[in-house]
């Protein structure tokens, strides 16, 4: 088992809906433990050149428009496996196919306003926490 990093978000629906307590539950009682953390509303272009990836798909400008249209709580969450024990925790994209108990199926609206975001791998979440943090903003635990 690897002690990884992963990156975290809570979108803009979860935390309009006072879910960061509940979403940050989930993370604690499964182990993962909350390195960085920190609020910010994004820019349309921070949300843009953050799902890139996604920039040719059809629902690329809904995406971005959501994801900047209220604040954001973006967390690193360390842990053995934390980047598929975070999947997990969230459940598929879609709520309507997302297991009950996860983030997702419990909390989430739609496809589009699901609550949490999840790096989904080890390699994009080296890309995805240097997009928001410094090194020196991680703090990993001692004790
Ligand atoms: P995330 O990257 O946010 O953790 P994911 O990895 O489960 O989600 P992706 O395929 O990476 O899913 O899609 C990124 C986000 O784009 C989704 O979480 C959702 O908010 C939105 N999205 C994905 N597919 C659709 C769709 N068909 N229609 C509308 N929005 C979508
Ligand atoms: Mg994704």
């Amino acid at each position: 088992m690897a002690l990884e990093r992963t990156l975290s978000i809570v979108k803009p629906d979860g935390v309009q809906k006072n879910l960061i307590g509940e979403v940050y539950r989930r993370f604690e009682q499964a182990g993962l433990k909350i390195v960085a953390a920190r609020m910010m509303h994004l820019s349309l272009a921070q949300a843009e050149g953050f799902y890139a990836v996604h920039r040719e798909r059809p629902f690329f400008k809904d995406l971005t428009k959501y994801m900047s249209s209220g604040p954001v709580i973006v967390q690193v969450l360390e842990g053995e496996n934390a980047v598929a024990k975070n999947r997990e925790l969230m459940g598929a994209t879609d709520p309507k196919k997302a297991d009950k108990g996860t983030i997702r199926g419990d909390l989430a609206a739609s496809i589009e306003e699901n609550v949490a975001h999840g790096s989904d791998s080890a390699e994009n979440a080296k890309i995805e926490i240097a997009y928001f943090f410094a090194a020196a903003d991680i703090c990993p635990r001692t004790r």
